[in-house]
């Protein structure tokens, strides 16, 4: 029994450390095809951020590896694969108690994390990202990482959810990791700056958090940070991208990526 337990969890490390090579790997090059020269200079951080993000992957992986076979095997967790097995109100439902319950424990751990002494050992690792990019996604240090790794598999064993709507909810996670720490936005204006994104965090909320720290401390919903007077407004990445042309020397092209963002 064993034996297939730690399988499974090499092969979850395994799709765990794929998955973020190709989803940041896709955004790396988005971003060089949007705003060259945005990671100009940064190249000694950006293979710290893959080493700490592959390192993150086991730490994701073996939990969840472990938890998929309990699944599999012995039909423990909540996890079902018959759509009919609940009315259909419970896949938005289930989807959204996901990320609700996984901001929640990410404000709360992440705003902890920001007191002196479990930020020097804890989460430093994140923030020597200066600024982060596509590749920090899971750069974290092995705690923050063991931190983010247990709200999953915890939570299937809670809330029932269908298989889908959970490959939708790790989707998300996936994603919303790369873009909100790639250095620029996304998502087009009207949600960022339109009534949706005074309560969604996306890239530029995100980024105010790693320019000032004290704020903007949540994962996907604004409505901790709103609630317990953290929230700090969203970042404008036109600063950023100036710098970003200083570094490189250049920023010829930056220049003209760098003004289209300008304001968000
Ligand atoms: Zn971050
Ligand atoms: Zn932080």
């Amino acid at each position: 029994m064993l034996v297939p337990i730690l399988l499974s969890a090499l092969a979850m490390t395994l799709i765990v450390g794929v998955r973020y090579l190709l989803t940041s790997g896709g955004f790396a090059l988005a971003t060089r095809a949007r705003h060259p020269g945005l990671y100009a200079g940064l190249n000694p951080q950006i293979r710290r951020e893959i080493a700490w993000s592959l390192a993150s992957a086991a730490i994701y992986g073996i939990p969840a590896g472990v938890v998929a076979w309990l699944w599999q095997n012995l039909g423990w967790t909540r996890i079902y694969t018959d759509v009919s097995d609940w009315p259909l109100w419970m896949l938005p439902v289930s989807v959204l108690s996901f990320l609700v319950a996984h901001d929640a424990w990410f404000y709360w751990t992440h705003r902890w994390m920001h007191r002196p002494k479990p930020f020097r050992v804890v989460h430093a690792v994140h923030h020597a990202s200066r600024p982060p990019t596509a590749w920090a996604a899971m750069s974290f240090h092995p705690w923050e990482a063991l931190s983010g790794a247990v709200v999953i598999p915890t939570l299937v064993f809670l809330i029932p959810i269908h298989v889908g709507a959970l490959g939708f909810v790790l989707l998300t996670m996936t994603v919303m990791g790369v873009t909100n720490h790639m250095g620029w936005e996304v998502f087009p204006r009207f949600i960022v700056e339109g009534p949706l994104g005074r309560w969604l965090i996306t890239a530029s909320h995100h980024q105010r958090h790693h320019e000032r720290y004290g704020c903007n401390y949540g994962l996907y919903f604004r409505f901790w940070d709103r609630l317990c007077g953290t929230d700090e407004g969203i970042g404008d990445f036109a600063r950023a991208h100036r710098r970003a042309a200083g570094r490189s020397g250049a920023g010829a092209g930056l220049a003209a990526g760098g003004g289209a963002d300008g304001g968000r």
